[in-house]
């Protein structure tokens, strides 16, 4: 794919069983570059006939030379996913920066957090043990991890490519077949990795990628009756309703879903190094990131300084295109810039007062996405700006009186993916952490690299099941006990 500014490119339409096609349909959909406001590539319009053939290529995959490959064969395939992707990591950054608008910097620190996906989950592929149980007499009994079968991803667009090793690497160690469906609003490197994979030697049908609309590709995806799991990062609504297909389907699901996680600030943390984690942490991504620390409590004594340290850095951010490679890039599409304005203007009419705010560079296009970051103070408990996932760089402060106060404030929300807890007092912040209901709870750090290694999920509505780490790899197989009655 030819990534240059100001023209369209086409992606080559669905990949399925290692080979491009048209969607069967033969419609297209174009998809905008965020930052310049202007179509950028055109894509398959994937849709169920698609979505069939992918799924039948996925079969074909495990009955044929992908279901007979060793463990420490796939982990080998993996391994070299991982290569490919660092030999065309600046070729991929520069295709995600134009299709997300994120800055270039941040778009190749994803490429390497992608290639360390396929890294890690290649070099686990044959770590996975079952367990020998003791049993009665006369018996042996073993577990072992074994495949689901067919896998649907369906991924969301604020970090197409990390997604896309995030939840297909440990499926494919696992020996399971991927049938993906990225978001429509940018779906290029999980394309372009799909055919970096055949390129690799991962047999026909591994990995099959359908780009089209939500209720049309994805829907054919999640309802269809030969799935044999489903692993879903996006929105609570959307996820409420691949669960259900899923339910009637009887097949297993992974829900990640979305946050509103706390940074609980107490009077004895290390401001130096706290507040500019903050800061970095919610404009990462311009706050498009379901684990974005969005709340930040504060200790009642150090509220003034805490906030004026916070203003200082956020009245600094500039966010801007690509190359111009600032702070932050801009929101993914207009709808998402509306709603995000609409969140401005409602906390307005609250009186709920603008902290700081960074600014937009000069000299972004017209009509490209941008918002500036904002930090909002003294949020009422119970405000949209506290309790609604934004996914935008805003970040909502509060204060808190005690330790018990920071909990209850901590856990007033209904998502419950991350935290972070900063305080010098070790004691303390172990029980603050051991208090809040999230999935991961950082002390005295936030993020930490992408983690690739440690579980990740959410709990409350953020989601089930887990990504990241070898949870992932058990999530993503099933049990199977094999009790051998010798005599
Ligand atoms: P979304 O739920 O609208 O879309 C996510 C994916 O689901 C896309 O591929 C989309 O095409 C597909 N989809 C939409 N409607 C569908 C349907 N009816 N059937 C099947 N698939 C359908 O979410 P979004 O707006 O693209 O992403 C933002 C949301 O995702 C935020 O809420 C965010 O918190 C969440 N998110 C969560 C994580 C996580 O790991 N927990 C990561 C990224 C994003």
């Amino acid at each position: 794919m030819n990534v240059h500014s100001s023209s369209i490119i086409a992606a080559q339409g669905v990949f399925i069983g290692n080979r491009w096609a048209p969607a069967a349909s033969g419609q297209t959909l174009q998809t905008m570059a965020p930052a310049e406001g202007v179509p950028f590539a055109e894509i398959a319009a994937g849709d169920k006939p698609d979505v069939d053939r992918a799924v039948k290529a996925a079969q074909g995959a495990l009955a044929g030379a992908w279901g007979r490959m060793s463990a420490t064969e796939r982990g080998r395939l993996l391994t070299r996913l991982a290569y490919a992707v660092q030999d065309h990591a600046e070729e991929l950054a520069k295709l995600e920066a134009r299709d997300t608008g994120k800055p270039m910097k941040q778009a190749r620190n994803d490429m390497v957090a992608l290639a360390r996906y396929f890294e890690y989950y290649g070099g686990a592929a044959d770590k996975v043990h079952g367990d020998t149980i003791p049993f009665m007499p006369g018996y042996f009994v073993t577990t072992e991890h074994v495949a689901h079968g067919v896998v649907g991803h369906i991924i969301p667009w604020n970090y197409p490519a990390q997604m896309f090793g995030r939840t297909v690497a440990p499926a494919l160690a696992m020996g399971n077949a991927s049938v993906v469906k990225p978001a429509e609003d940018a779906c290029l490197t999980p394309l372009r990795i799909a055919e970096l994979a055949a390129e690799v030697g991962f047999p026909e049908g591994a990995i099959n990628i359908v780009p089209g609309l939500g209720e049309a590709a994805g829907a054919a995806l999640s309802s269809h009756p030969e799935l044999d799991f489903i692993s879903f990062t996006g929105s609570p609504e959307v996820g409420t309703l691949i669960q259900s297909a899923a339910a009637r389907n009887h097949i297993g699901c992974t829900m990640e879903l979305g946050g509103k996680s706390p940074h609980v600030l107490f009077a004895d943390a290390d401001l130096d190094v706290a507040i500019p984690v903050i800061a970095n942490t919610m404009v990462q991504n311009a706050g498009q990131t379901c684990s974005a620390g969005s709340r930040l409590l504060v200790e009642k004594g150090i509220y003034d300084e805490a906030t004026a340290r916070l203003a200082e850095k956020f009245a600094a951010l500039r966010a801007g295109t690509p190359e111009m490679d600032l702070d932050l890039g801009p929101v993914i599409n207009a709808t998402q810039k509306k709603r995000i304005q609409r969140f401005f203007d409602r906390a307005e009419e609250d009186g709920v007062p603008v902290l700081s705010r960074g600014q937009v560079a000069d000299g972004v296009p017209e009509g490209a996405f941008f918002v500036e970051p904002r930090v909002y103070g003294d949020v009422p408990r119970g405000n949209d700006l506290a309790a609604k996932e934004i996914f935008g760089p805003v970040l909502s402060v509060q204060r808190f009186d005690d330790e018990a106060d920071a909990v209850k404030l901590a856990n007033d929300t209904d998502y419950g993916l991350m935290a972070a807890v900063w305080s010098h007092d070790g004691n303390r912040a172990l029980r603050v952490s051991r208090g809040i209901r999230a999935g991961q709870v950082y002390i005295n750090s936030f993020g930490a690299g992408g983690g690739i290694e440690l579980p990740f999920g959410g709990m409350k509505k953020s989601g089930h099941g887990r990504e990241k780490g070898f949870a992932a790899l058990h999530d993503m197989s099933t049990l199977r006990t094999t009790i051998f009655k010798h005599g």
